[in-house]
C-alpha cells in the first residue's frame, strides 16, 4: 500500500476542527451541547451583500475570473487599503482575490519561504500558522509572550527567535486567541526587526474591523520600511459574517505578488466569481450591518468578562478585538487546558478550545468564542458556574 506524504502526515489536525467534530458528535447522539468552540459569526451574512452575489449569478457572472479578481473588486481592495491602512498599491499589479484568507496565508507562505526557512510566530497564536509553515517544509519559531504582561510583543523577544534561516514574520492583529490589539510601539519594533533582518512581514488582518477600543489598527504595511516587505491578509469572514463565502485577499509588493499569483493560477485559479461580486458590495456598502455587529459582539464581551470573572479560580483580561476571551484557568484546579476542556464538555456540555492548541504560552488558558447570542453565553456561563460549584 502506498503511504501519504511525511510532510502531511507530521502536521497535527485542526484543534478547532476537532471541536466542531466532536460537538457534532455529541449532538448526533443526542447530547445537547452549547458550543462556544468556533469563530463563526452567528449573524446572517448582511442583505445587500447577498442581493448583490445572487443578482450576479441571474446575470450569469457564474465562469471563471481573472485569476487575480474582478477588476472591480481589486479597485475596492485597493481603495479600502488606501481609506483604511494608510497602505497604497496597485489593483493592476499587487493585489490577489482568494478564496479565503486561509488561502491567501498559505499562498503569502509559499510565496515568501522555502524549505527549512524559518518564520518568527508570535504566540499564543491561531492554530494553522505553524501547520502552514510544516506543509511548505518549513519551521515557525515561536515568541512566546507572557499573558501576566497582558501578551506584549517586544523587540527582544523577536530577537531571540532570530536564527540564520529565519525569512518572515507573521504577525496577526486583533489576534486569535488572546484579543490583543499590538499598539503604534509593538508594531513598529516588529517592522524594524524585520528591516534589520531583512524579512518579509506576513500580516493577518482579519479581525481589523473587530476592536473595542479606541486605538486605531496599524497595519505594518504603512510604518516605515514595511510596504516593501509586507503581505497585507485580509478577508470577509469575520467582518461582514461571510464565513462560508470563502472570500479573502492579499496585497503587497508588486514582484512577490506576481510570484504568489502563480501559486493562485496553478491551484484553484480564481475566487468564486459572484463571491467577488458580493465582496465588492461589503466593501463598498454602508458600514452600518458591521458597526451593529461590532456593538452586540460587545455586548457578548462584557457579559463573557464579568460572569468568568467571578469564576472561583478564574481570571479572565477583556479583550482589545477578535471574537475570543481567552480565560487563565490554572487556579480552578482542574488540569491542564485539555483536562479543563474534557471536563466542561463531560460535567457542563459546553464546548470550548484549550489554549495548548495555540502553541506556547497558550496552556493555562482556554478559549471561548463569543460569536454566539447572548442567551447562549448566558446558558453555556450558566452551565459552566453549575458544575464547578458541584466540583466543589
Ligand atoms: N486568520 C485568523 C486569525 C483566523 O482566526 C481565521 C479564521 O478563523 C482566518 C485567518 C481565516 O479566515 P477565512 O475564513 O477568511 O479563511
Amino acid at each position: 500500500m502506498p503511504t501519504p506524504s511525511n510532510r502531511l502526515r507530521s502536521v497535527p489536525r485542526s484543534a478547532t476542527y476537532a471541536v466542531l467534530d466532536l460537538v457534532r458528535t455529541l449532538r448526533s447522539q443526542g447530547h445537547d451541547v452549547v458550543d462556544l468552540g468556533g469563530g463563526e459569526p452567528d449573524f446572517d451574512t448582511p442583505r445587500h451583500i447577498s442581493d448583490e452575489a445572487v443578482a450576479a449569478i441571474r446575470g450569469g457572472l457564474t465562469h471563471y475570473t481573472p485569476s487575480r479578481g474582478l477588476p472591480e473588486l481589486l479597485e475596492a481592495v485597493s481603495e479600502k487599503l488606501a481609506k483604511d491602512n494608510d497602505v497604497l498599491v496597485d489593483p493592476a499589479t499587487d493585489i490577489v482575490v482568494t478564496p479565503s484568507a486561509k488561502h491567501a496565508l498559505f499562498v503569502s507562505l509559499l510565496a515568501v519561504l522555502d524549505p527549512g526557512d524559518e518564520v518568527v510566530v508570535p504566540t499564543p497564536s491561531w492554530v494553522s500558522y505553524a501547520a502552514m509553515a510544516g506543509m511548505l517544509g518549513a519551521r515557525p519559531s515561536f515568541v512566546e509572550l507572557d499573558s501576566h504582561s497582558g501578551f506584549r510583543l517586544t523587540r527582544a523577544a523577536l530577537d531571540r527567535a532570530l536564527t540564520p534561516r529565519t525569512k518572515a514574520v507573521l504577525v496577526n492583529t486583533p489576534n486569535n486567541p488572546t484579543g490583543r490589539v499590538l499598539d503604534h510601539d509593538e508594531l513598529s519594533a516588529l517592522v524594524s526587526f524585520a528591516v534589520d533582518n531583512d524579512l518579509f512581514v506576513v500580516s493577518d488582518e482579519i479581525y481589523e474591523k473587530i476592536r473595542y477600543v479606541d486605538r486605531r489598527h496599524v497595519s505594518p504595511a504603512a510604518l516605515p520600511g514595511g510596504a516593501v516587505r509586507t503581505l497585507t491578509v485580509n478577508g470577509f469572514s469575520k467582518a461582514h459574517a461571510m464565513t462560508g463565502w470563502r472570500l479573502g485577499y492579499v496585497a503587497g509588493p508588486t514582484e512577490v505578488i506576481g510570484e504568489l499569483l502563480k501559486a493562485q493560477q496553478h491551484t484553484v485559479g480564481c475566487a468564486g466569481s459572484f463571491v467577488q461580486r458580493g465582496g465588492v458590495a461589503a466593501l463598498t456598502g454602508s458600514p452600518g450591518p458591521v458597526e451593529t455587529m461590532v456593538a452586540e459582539y460587545t455586548a457578548r464581551r462584557d457579559l463573557l468578562v464579568s460572569r468568568l470573572s467571578q469564576l472561583p479560580g478564574v481570571g479572565c483580561a477583556a479583550p482589545e478585538g477578535a471574537l475570543y476571551v481567552f480565560p487563565d484557568i490554572t487556579g480552578v484546579g482542574l488540569g491542564d487546558s485539555a483536562a479543563f476542556t474534557t471536563w466542561l464538555l463531560e460535567r457542563a456540555q459546553v464546548a470550548v478550545t484549550p489554549g495548548s492548541a495555540f502553541g506556547p504560552g497558550g496552556e493555562g488558558h482556554v478559549r471561548l468564542s463569543f460569536a454566539n447570542s447572548l442567551p447562549v453565553l448566558d446558558e453555556a456561563l450558566d452551565r459552566i458556574e453549575r458544575a464547578l460549584h458541584a466540583s466543589r
